[in-house]
């Protein structure tokens, strides 16, 4: 294979993904719970040496992370979580102990939807797309932006999970589950908010509830909202609730009508779109990640 082999870490809330190989095609992966960071971080370091005894060295580490995380190279917390409320994570150090016990090889550091969002370009659903935008809807929301070729950093990286969203009250009293924010998207429309609203897990719901009349609208404002601010050519939704395939055409519909043609944007079923990658697509975007610290 032309491109060089690399390690790969997917690093969730609830899971941790490592993997090692050129790409789709030969990945190999091991999954285990996030429990402590110490004892994650060594079960990581564990997998990884395993496998280099079996294929050779990895010449460079992806990891991207949930969040918030400092992903500014030139920052002396560079490779940190940041304040998470996960307990036991917060201002923790997942970079360099990994980096480290890999001969210091070259690190890239990405939030975990930035990271999707990079692995959909070089194999999934947004191939060849300079413009676009990964959303997951899980437990959290979080989004990663492409804009001109390149992963949209600034202060820190984008937080579009946690963007103010019109609510009437009077059809959703619900006061959202964000601990920050209370109503703002993550806090009406993240699994978390579904299954606090109505007291189920939201993969029970009907098609018919009026769940899925809510979480496509809020979702629909959100598009428009990013659509408006950065005139990406697609949207990539992903994330377990994301699962619930009659929500795409019904968000498709809300962000149609509610642009009132006033941008053209591409037809709606190219335009909203599933990830290419699937639940893969962080890990596979850690990994492309990886190889591009070799370019
Ligand atoms: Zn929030």
């Amino acid at each position: 294979m032309d491109s060089p082999l690399v390690a790969a870490i997917e690093a969730g809330g609830t899971k941790f993904v490592c993997a090692v190989g050129h790409g789709p095609e030969d990945i190999e992966e091991a999954r285990f719970p996030t429990t402590s960071p110490e004892k994650t971080i060594s079960r990581s370091i564990e997998f990884f040496n395993e496998v280099q005894e079996r294929k050779g060295k990895v010449k460079a580490i992806g990891i991207g992370t949930f969040g918030p995380a400092d992903v500014n190279p030139e920052s002396s917390t560079f490779g940190y979580i940041k304040n998470t409320p996960k307990a036991d994570w917060s201002n923790t150090d997942l970079g360099s102990p990994i980096k480290a016990a890999l001969d210091d090889i070259p690190l890239a550091f990405e939030t975990d939807v930035n990271a999707a969002a990079w692995g959909e370009r070089q194999w999934g659903a947004a191939k060849d797309l300079n413009d676009f935008i990964y959303i997951t809807v899980g437990t959290g929301i979080g989004g990663g932006a492409v804009s001109n070729g390149k992963i949209v950093h600034g202060i820190s990286h984008p937080e579009m999970g946690h963007l103010r969203i019109n609510k009437d009250d009077s059809v959703d009293p619900f006061e959202g589950s964000c601990p920050f924010h209370g109503d703002c998207l993550e806090g009406l429309a993240s699994g978390t908010a579904l299954q606090q609203r109505w007291s189920q897990d939201p993969s029970e719901l009907s098609v018919e509830h009026l769940a899925w009349e809510l979480e496509s609208s809020y979702l629909a404002d959100a598009i428009i909202n990013i659509t408006l601010t950065l005139s990406p050519e697609r949207f990539i939704l992903g994330g377990g609730v994301m699962d619930q395939k009659h929500l795409f055409p019904m968000i498709r519909e809300r962000v149609t009508s509610r642009l009132a043609k006033y941008i053209d944007v591409p037809e709606p079923e190219k335009f909203i779109v599933p990830p290419g990658l699937g639940a893969q697509a962080g890990v596979l975007g850690s990994l492309a990640l990886a190889q591009d610290m070799l370019k």
